[in-house]
């Protein structure tokens, strides 16, 4: 039976999807060495106070240059890291680099200044995830209001309500969370309210056409009505233009963060704008 399926399943094999496979296998083997090759590395993006340009929080967002296979988008390795469990080790790799890299910001003197880090539903399902957490934070020396966890809607789709478990459990230790890609996700409205958000993020599809899309300002306006009748922070991502700032700033919306700011940067090279916009 199992031959059966397996010449079934050949026959609908076309040239595409064996070439996707073939890659996906490739950066899953590549993927293996990368973070003792050192060829991972973490950008930063600020997130901008809209009433007073300021910023107290940065993005992560992982990088990888690979020697020949060039530089690979996370959109494409991530996933591949969450199917061969990669991305456990590759998660703690980038909490571990993230808090290290704040932790030497706050000693320049950018005392206030936090990090968001991305978590994959792999990762946030984890039971040792909140206290490694702990563990990061205290071996980094800081405080757990440093950190922010960026979930998508995801993580409570399977069993809302271990999601919430592990949601109250990572606030009981005092971390924020924020619910990334807002939006485009399964989270019904009525999980929301028990989620023990910090920050809701505008998914940057609605942002986008912001200027053109009457459907797309009605979204965003009442994404930040909801969150502001809910105690919620709002940040919009993909800013791109001065117009889309403008309508989040008429809306309420509290941050933005995109290419009209900055864009992900390394650390070295985003710091003269942290020094220049941190309080
Ligand atoms: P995300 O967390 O929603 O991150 C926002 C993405 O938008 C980033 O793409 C960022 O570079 C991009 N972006 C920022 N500003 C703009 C803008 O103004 N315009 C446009 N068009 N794009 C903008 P990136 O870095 O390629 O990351 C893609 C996704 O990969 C992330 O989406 C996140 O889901 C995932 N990811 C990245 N780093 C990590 C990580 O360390 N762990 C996990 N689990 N996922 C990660
Ligand atoms: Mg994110
Ligand atoms: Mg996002
Ligand atoms: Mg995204």
């Amino acid at each position: 039976r199992a031959k059966r399926d397996g010449r079934a399943t050949f026959r609908f094999f076309t040239p595409e999807m064996q070439a996707q496979s073939l890659r996906a296998l490739q950066l899953e083997n590549a993927l293996r060495r990368a973070m003792e090759r050192q060829q991972l590395e973490l950008h930063y993006q600020p997130q901008i106070n809209i009433a007073t340009g300021q910023v107290r929080c940065v993005e992560a967002l992982l990088r990888w240059t690979h020697p020949e296979l060039g530089r690979i988008s996370p959109a494409e390795f991530i996933p591949v890291a969450e199917n061969s469990g990669q991305i456990l080790q590759i998660g703690e790799w980038v909490l571990r680099t993230a808090l290290a890299q704040l932790q030497a910001w706050r000693a320049q003197g950018l005392d206030r200044i936090k990090v968001a880090v991305n978590l994959s539903a792999i990762q946030f399902h984890q039971p040792q995830l909140p206290e490694m957490v702990s563990r990061l934070l205290a071996q980094a020396g800081l405080p757990p209001d440093a950190l922010e966890l960026e979930l998508t809607e995801g993580v409570a789709v399977a069993d809302p309500r271990a999601a919430m478990t592990t949601m109250q459990q990572l606030r009981a230790r005092g971390v924020h969370l924020s619910m990334d890609d807002f939006g485009t996700g399964y989270s019904s409205l009525s999980q929301l309210k028990h989620f023990q958000l910090y920050k809701l993020k505008i998914d940057q599809s609605f942002v986008r056409d912001l200027e053109h899309d009457s459907n797309d300002r009605a979204i965003v306006s009442a994404i930040i009505r909801m969150a502001q009748a809910l105690g919620l922070q709002t940040t919009a991502e993909g800013v791109e233009t001065a117009a889309q700032l403008q309508f989040l700033r008429e809306q309420g919306c509290d941050e933005a963060q995109g290419y009209h700011f900055s864009p992900p940067q390394a650390a070295g090279q985003i710091e003269s704008f942290l020094l220049q916009r941190c309080v």
